[in-house]
């Protein structure tokens, strides 16, 4: 057996990166979710080459001071919690403070960044973990985060990135994750030089339902039912897909709990209970929910990508979102949309 030693720092952080970002599409989900908590109200995701050459992602949010930029880019470093209390009420979608730190490790790295009130603009690149000096640079309000040669020095993890076409896909998908539950922000994306989505903010209740319709195709706007529904403490809102918007696969369902999208053993249980009699087998709902309960009710985390979640009563969130969803397509039976013979 050897010594044992302690992990060099670089190596500490492409191991956490090795968690975290498995592929573009993660690298533009730290980033665009680091722009959503700067309060941004406008983001432009530009991609080449699915990813692999350059991700660059550049909102208006509220910027970072120019001494801290060492900061952002250190492990373990964030603005968003303090103590192990604040991890009980976490509203930001970040709070490990690990995302840049991983990412700049597998990378070539380069952060922009100007506050709102500040006459100047800063710059740090990173390269390979190692941090290089803060330099003026020119940039409006806001932050531009660009990343290239993702996994140049992770080769085992570059191999494994499939086609651009594969990889710019989950990308897209992300976005449209995001700008359904963000309706309020402007998102643009480009590939190859080229504009793929721009997703104008939805300020009221008709523009959401374009945006709704804008990512899950007009199919989809014109067989669902708006819900919202109050009890025991949750909300729950959002449309849901008729039994004639229903698919092949299960490929449009969209669920957030307070504002992040999920994937949960016990919301998918209950949503497959609600629908049951009204699908036929095999098909399977299409919908945008948004479940919003008190946070100290459920913990985010579970996983370093926070795609899971714990709630503390499960049972009572699983009869609640079964009872509206149930009610709510219950009526369309009852009703003269009925598309199947009950
Ligand atoms: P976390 O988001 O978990 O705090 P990150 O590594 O993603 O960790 O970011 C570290 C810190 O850098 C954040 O806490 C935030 O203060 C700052 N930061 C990162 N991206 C932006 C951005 N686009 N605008 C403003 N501040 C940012
Ligand atoms: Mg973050």
């Amino acid at each position: 057996m050897s010594d044992i030693c302690p992990l060099p720092p670089e190596l500490i952080n492409q191991i956490a990166a090795g968690e975290v970002i498995e592929r573009p599409a993660s690298v533009v989900k730290e980033l665009v979710e680091n722009s959503l908590d700067a309060g941004a109200r406008r983001i432009e995701v530009e991609i080449e080459a699915g990813g692999a050459r350059r991700i660059c992602v550049r909102d208006d949010g509220g910027g970072i001071a120019p001494e801290q930029l060492p900061l952002a880019v250190a492990s373990h470093a964030t603005s968003k919690i303090g103590s192990f209390d604040d991890l009980e009420h976490v509203a930001t979608m970040g709070f490990r403070g690990e995302a840049l730190a991983s990412i700049a490790s597998v990378s070539r790295f380069t952060l922009t960044s100007r506050p709102r009130d500040a006459e100047a603009a800063f710059r740090v690149e990173v390269d390979g973990g190692a941090i290089g000096d803060s330099r003026p640079a020119p940039h409006p309000p806001g932050s531009s985060v660009d990343v290239r040669d993702l996994f140049y020095n992770v080769p085992a993890r570059r191999k494994f990135l499939r086609t651009e076409r594969t990889e710019f896909g989950r990308i897209d998908e992300l976005l449209k994750t995001l700008s359904l539950v963000h309706e309020d922000v402007e998102f643009r994306l480009s590939h190859n030089g080229r504009q793929v989505r721009m997703l104008r903010p939805a300020n009221d209740e008709r523009a959401a339902l374009a945006r709704v319709g804008e990512v899950l195709g007009e199919g989809f706007t014109e067989a669902s039912l708006r819900i919202d529904h109050q009890a025991a403490g949750m909300r729950l809102s959002g449309w849901v897909g008729l039994p004639t918007a229903a698919r092949s696969q299960a490929d449009q369902q969209y669920f957030y709990v307070n504002g992040r999208m999920v994937r949960d053993k016990v919301v998918a249980h209950a949503v497959r209970q609600a629908y049951a009699d009204v699908l036929f087998h095999g098909r399977h709902p299409a919908f945008v929910l948004f479940l919003e309960l008190d946070p100290a009710g459920v913990d985010v985390n579970v996983h370093p990508a926070k795609s899971e979640v714990r709630f503390r009563e499960q049972r009572l969130v699983h009869d609640f979102l079964f009872r509206t969803l149930h009610e709510a397509l219950s009526e369309t039976r009852a009703g003269s949309i009925t598309s199947q013979p009950v």
